[in-house]
């Protein structure tokens, strides 16, 4: 079975390891020239650390931990106000998005056919298969195409049709980028709330390197998503004029090598296949940052849409059909989260008592754990014909 996954962010090596342990060898097409190492931390919880361990992971990941302790809310001249506890937003662990990604490219690569590079163009179903054009390779054919390629998902476009229809947008962009950890943070941040903003610098890598966290309420922009430098100029003109480490920041981020920016969006759609093409972690069921959960469940949703190939012996229409309804309920809990996110983000400068309470009634995993990880066993290879 040939089978092309688009995007080699979370979703689409961690369904390359499963594929492959199922005895499936897929194609990775990413679009970016490597890896993409931008962002800062993402949380990991429940069932996706169970699928870490399962793939050998755990170990790894826990050890790039970012063990990051609660964060101090600071006024304009920098004075501590309240304190933001930890369990609201690390998550059961929490680990740099660029650890991540590259601890499953490297556990894939050796493996997995990865092409950088290079998109989808066009996708034409056909009887047993879909014909594939590329951006710059030569046609291939595939048995099924997956797409992993993220919130603004070109296969999701070119199957069941333009984003507006299926991106609902949460109102808040963010900004991400790496600069010295010039505050020397330990294991901590320090957030600055504005109206309708808020800023944010953490320490990361063993304190070694910071990331800053640039956040504004704003309706949706028209902007090219590839031109990094128009980036800078929106969140610099949203941050003009600011106090506390707004001016530094602004010059840090415009000598950032790695800018992440993007709107807080969920994508909602009433089916994640059609025909011989399905969809995978954010392209198709983003939860939005403010969730903390679009890793997890891009990790649990790869376990499950390879182990239900698997168990229907490559058929697709009942292997689709049984990841959907694997996730669904799952998938609709992360994005429950993910709005309610948004709304604190709107918030305002909370006090100490709204804070506690918050923390108090964070989910302890158990809220999100609806989704059970079967034994997927026996694999295509045990099945084949
Ligand atoms: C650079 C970056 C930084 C992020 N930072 C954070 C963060 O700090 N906190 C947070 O909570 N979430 C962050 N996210 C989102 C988070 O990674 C996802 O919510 C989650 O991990 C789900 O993963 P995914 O693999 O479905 O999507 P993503 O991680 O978004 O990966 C999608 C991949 O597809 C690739 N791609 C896009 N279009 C195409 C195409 N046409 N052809 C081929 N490949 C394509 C992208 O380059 C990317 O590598 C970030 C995403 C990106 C891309």
């Amino acid at each position: 079975m040939d089978v092309l996954i688009s995007g080699a962010g979370v979703a689409g090596p961690a369904l390359a390891y499963w594929l492959r342990h199922h005895g499936v060898t897929p194609t990775v097409v990413e679009r970016a020239l490597q890896v993409r190492a931008g962002g800062y931390a993402v949380g990991l919880r429940g069932e996706a650390l169970d699928v870490l361990d399962r793939m050998a992971l755990l170990e790894q990941v826990k050890a790039l931990d970012t063990h990051m302790g609660d964060v101090a809310l600071v006024d304009r001249d920098g004075n501590q106000y309240a304190t933001l506890p930890a369990p609201i937003f690390a998550g059961d662990l929490q680990i740099l998005r660029g650890d991540l990604t590259g601890l499953l490219y490297e556990a894939t690569r050796p493996e997995v056919q990865y092409v950088f590079g290079d998109s989808i163009a066009g996708l034409e179903p056909d009887a047993g298969g879909v014909r594939v054009t590329f951006e710059r390779g030569r046609p291939r054919r595939f048995d099924l195409v997956v797409g992993a390629d993220g919130l603004h998902s070109r296969t999701r476009s070119l199957v069941f049709g333009p984003q507006a229809r299926f991106v609902r947008h949460l109102g808040i962009y963010t900004a991400i980028f790496s600069l010295p950890n010039y505050l020397a943070l330990r294991n901590t941040g320090r957030l600055h709330n504005m109206p309708g903003k808020a800023a944010g610098i953490f320490s990361a890598r063993a304190d070694t390197e910071a990331r800053a966290a640039l956040h504004f309420a704003c309706w949706p922009l028209a902007y090219d998503r590839y031109d990094a430098e128009q980036h800078k100029r929106i969140v610099a003109g949203q941050f003009a004029g600011e106090g506390w480490q707004l001016p530094r920041l602004l010059e840090e981020m415009s000598r950032a090598p790695d800018l992440f920016f993007d709107a807080n969006a969920q994508v909602e759609m009433d089916r994640w296949s059609s025909g011989r093409v399905v969809l995978l972690g954010d392209a198709g069921y983003a939860a939005a940052p403010t969730s903390g959960r679009g890793a997890s469940q891009a990790l649990i949703g790869a376990y499950i849409l390879a182990g239900e190939l698997a168990a229907a012996g490559g058929h697709h229409v009942a292997a689709f059909a049984a990841y959907e309804r694997e996730m669904r309920g799952f998938v609709a809990e992360h994005q429950q989260v993910g709005r309610e996110g948004a709304d604190w983000f709107f918030m305002g400068m909370p006090n100490q008592q709204v804070l506690d309470k918050l923390a108090a009634n964070v989910p302890d995993g158990t809220r999100a754990q609806i989704v059970r990880l079967k034994d997927y066993a026996p694999s295509f290879a045990a099945k084949g014909p």
